[in-house]
C-alpha cells in the first residue's frame, strides 16, 4: 500500500518523535505569500528532501527557520525550543547550521578566515583545531587551499567550503539550500558522498534540490512543495517510484530529469 500523501497535512513522526517540527509556517514578503501553511517533521538522524519548482517557497522555509525572514504565522519547534521569531545566531548557537543558496562565501577572505567566521556564534576558538581537523577529514582540499583566496577556487571547492563553514558551528541539524547548483555531474556525486558520510556521523540533514532523483536516492523522507504548499510527502523510495505524480507537481523540467536519471524505474 502506498504511503504517499497528497495534500498538506504534513506526514512525519509526529510531535513526539520529530527533533525538527515546522507547523502550519506562512512567510510573506510584503503582498506575496510565499509559503502558506507549511508543515513537516524531521527525526533525529534522517535526511528529510524538500523538492519544487522555482518559486515553490523552498529557500523561503529554509530562510525561516533559521531566523534570516520572519514567519507571519506558524510554529518552528526545535527540540524544546521555540525557533520562530528567534535570532539567527541564537538559532545557530542552538545547533541548526544553513548552507545557503549560492554559497555566500566571503570570497576575498582566504578559506581559513571564512572557516573561523563559521566557528564564532558557536565559541569555536577553544576548540578551533579540533574542528578544522573533522572538516579537513571531510575535505581534505580545504587544508591543501587553506591559506588560498576563497574566489580563487572552484565552484566544487566553494560549495565545500560552504558546507564546511556551516559544519565548523557543530550543527545537529544541517539545512542545505540547492547545494548541487551549477556543479559537474562528477562534482555532484563526490557532494552526495559527503552528505552520506555526515548523515553516518550523525548530523541530521534537511536538503533543498533541484536534482530530484539524487536527492530522493539520498534522503530517507521528502516533501513536494507547490506555490508554497506541500502537496505531496511520504517516504524517498516511493516518491521516486512514483514520478508520474511527482513530474506532474514538479513541472516538466523536473520531472524529465527524474527518468533520465532512473531509467530503469518502470521501463
Ligand atoms: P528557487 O528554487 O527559485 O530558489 P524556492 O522554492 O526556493 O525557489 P523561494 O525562493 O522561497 O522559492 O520563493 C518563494 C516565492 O517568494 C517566490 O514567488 C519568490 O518570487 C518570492 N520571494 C522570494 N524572496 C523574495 C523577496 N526577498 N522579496 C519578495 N518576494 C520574494
Amino acid at each position: 500500500m502506498s504511503r504517499l500523501r497528497e495534500g498538506d497535512r504534513g506526514q512525519g513522526p509526529g510531535s513526539a518523535g520529530a527533533l525538527l517540527r515546522v507547523s502550519g509556517l506562512t512567510v510573506r514578503y510584503g503582498p506575496v505569500v510565499a509559503v502558506r501553511g507549511v508543515s513537516f517533521d524531521v527525526r533525529e538522524g534522517e535526511i528529510v528532501t524538500l523538492l519544487g519548482a522555482n518559486g515553490a517557497g523552498k529557500s523561503t522555509t529554509l530562510n525561516a527557520i533559521v531566523g534570516l525572514v520572519k514567519p507571519a504565522g506558524g510554529e518552528i519547534r526545535y527540540g524544546p525550543h521555540d525557533l520562530r521569531s528567534m535570532p539567527t545566531e541564537d538559532v545557530v548557537r542552538l545547533g541548526v547550521g544553513l548552507v545557503p543558496e549560492r554559497r555566500r562565501l566571503f570570497s576575498a577572505l582566504t578559506v581559513a578566515e571564512n572557516l573561523r567566521l563559521g566557528a564564532r556564534a558557536t565559541g569555536g576558538r577553544a576548540d578551533l583545531g579540533t574542528r578544522l581537523r573533522r572538516v579537513f577529514d571531510l575535505f581534505p582540499v580545504l587544508e591543501r587551499r587553506y591559506r588560498s583566496p576563497t574566489g580563487t577556487l572552484s565552484g566544487g571547492e566553494q560549495q565545500m567550503l560552504a558546507i564546511a563553514r556551516a559544519l565548523m558551528g557543530r550543527p545537529r541539524v544541517l539545512l542545505l539550500d540547492e547545494p548541487s547548483l551549477g556543479l559537474a555531474p562528477r562534482v555532484v556525486e563526490q557532494l552526495f558522498g559527503l552528505l552520506r558520510a555526515l548523515r553516518d556521523q550523525g548530523v541530521t540533514l534537511v536538503l533543498v534540490e533541484q536534482n530530484v532523483a539524487a536527492a530522493l536516492e539520498l534522503a530517507d523522507r521528502g516533501y513536494v512543495l507547490q506555490a508554497g504548499r506541500v502537496v505531496l510527502s511520504g517516504p524517498a523510495t516511493e516518491l521516486l517510484e512514483s514520478r508520474e505524480i511527482l513530474g506532474a507537481y514538479l513541472g516538466a523540467r523536473h520531472g524529465r530529469g527524474i527518468e533520465a536519471a532512473r531509467p530503469e524505474v518502470g521501463a
